[in-house]
């Protein structure tokens, strides 16, 4: 495994990591997460993704036990969440990066991971009804208080991440660093065009999210939906139509022919073309048990095997099915 820096920041991400969307708290109890979290820890993972709002704080609180009995020393992991949805009703406590918000979900995320700190945090939409200003002011805040180490977007647009950093800037505020983004080989366009320019202009990292398209690059949807499998997960519902699509199974299908030359499996083959994006800092992984991480973590070994010839052939495959 290599460690790559978060864009222009110091910190150092394995370029693979271990998300906990979905699974924790829904199809994944302390005990597999412990050893899923073991699994990515010994193929040198060293960057676990969370936030509040999955399975509504259950998946904060169940790496936060996993964290307790793993032991392992804080000064070697990294953890983050992420806040804008909430986890409770009111007004100021759903849906917003107003500071008020910002200022006491914080608290709530690291007494359910049992943390004195999380070292990195995201704004994880866009909130039109909060200025930024007040936004980027309470993200600094929070890092002053030693709360979190760093801080960044998920799914902001290009525009907003710049008014942000031109903020911090302006007032030398702790600066966005990082964006979250989904990125696999049919959603393309955000990483690839709109963000361009913020990799060189603004030093912007990347930590990207569902490079198997949420489990469509496995394969395992060609011929339905597997009873054990997201898509039958009735609050995934709204999944089902990507993952059942017939050009894109038909394009996977096609895939699964390339990484068989390639002498790895699919989800090896498109975890590691997400990695080969030099500006992706880290691709964040996803599963539901620790079979799946061991799988899907080989992917690295994948890596040197993507010559520009064969990137080429990929996107040839994909192009008429992506969304650029
Ligand atoms: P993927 O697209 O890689 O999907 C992961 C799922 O695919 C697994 O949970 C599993 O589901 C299935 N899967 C994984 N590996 C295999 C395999 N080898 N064979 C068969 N099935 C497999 O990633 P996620 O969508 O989970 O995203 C990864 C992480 O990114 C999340 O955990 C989260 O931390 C982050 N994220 C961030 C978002 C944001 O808005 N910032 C949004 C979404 C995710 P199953 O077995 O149940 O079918």
């Amino acid at each position: 495994m290599q460690y790559r820096r978060l864009g222009r920041a110091g910190l150092k991400v394995s370029e693979l990591s271990f998300g906990s969307w979905v699974t924790y708290g829904n199809q994944v109890d302390t005990k597999a997460a412990i050893e899923c979290m073991a699994a990515a820890w010994d193929a040198g993972v060293n960057f676990f993704d969370n936030a509040e709002v999955y399975a509504a704080g259950e998946s904060e609180r169940i790496m936060g036990e996993a964290l307790k009995k793993l032991g392992w020393p804080r000064q070697r992991y990294i953890v983050s969440t992420k806040f804008y949805w909430g986890i409770a009703d009111g007004p100021n406590e759903k849906n917003t990066l107003n500071r008020k918000y910002l200022t006491q979900a914080i608290d709530g995320s690291l007494k359910r991971l049992q943390l004195d700190f999380v070292d990195l945090v995201y704004c994880h939409r866009p909130d039109p009804e909060t200025p930024i200003e007040e936004t980027v002011w309470a993200m600094h805040d929070m890092i002053r208080q030693g709360k979190a180490l760093y801080w960044g977007t998920s799914e902001w647009s290009a525009s907003e991440i710049m008014a942000a950093w031109q903020i911090a800037e302006r007032h030398h505020l702790a600066k966005p660093v990082v964006e979250q983004p989904q990125y696999h080989l049919f959603h393309r366009r955000r990483v690839e065009s709109e963000y361009r320019h913020l990799y060189h202009d603004i030093g912007m990292g990347l930590t990207t999210w569902s490079p198997l398209a949420s489990g469509l690059l496995t394969g395992k949807y060609r011929n339905g939906v597997p009873k054990d499998s997201r898509g039958a997960l009735p609050r995934m519902a709204f999944l089902l139509d990507g993952l059942t699509d017939k050009a894109r199974n038909g394009v996977v299908q096609t895939l699964e022919g390339v990484a068989k030359e390639l002498g790895c499996t699919l989800p090896q083959l498109a975890i590691a073309w997400c990695a080969k994006n030099p500006h992706v800092s880290s691709v964040i992984t996803g599963a539901s048990r620790p079979e799946q991480v061991k799988e899907n973590l080989k992917a690295i070994d994948v890596l040197p095997r993507l010559t520009p010839m064969l990137m080429d052939r990929i996107l040839e495959i994909v192009a008429p099915h992506d969304d650029r």
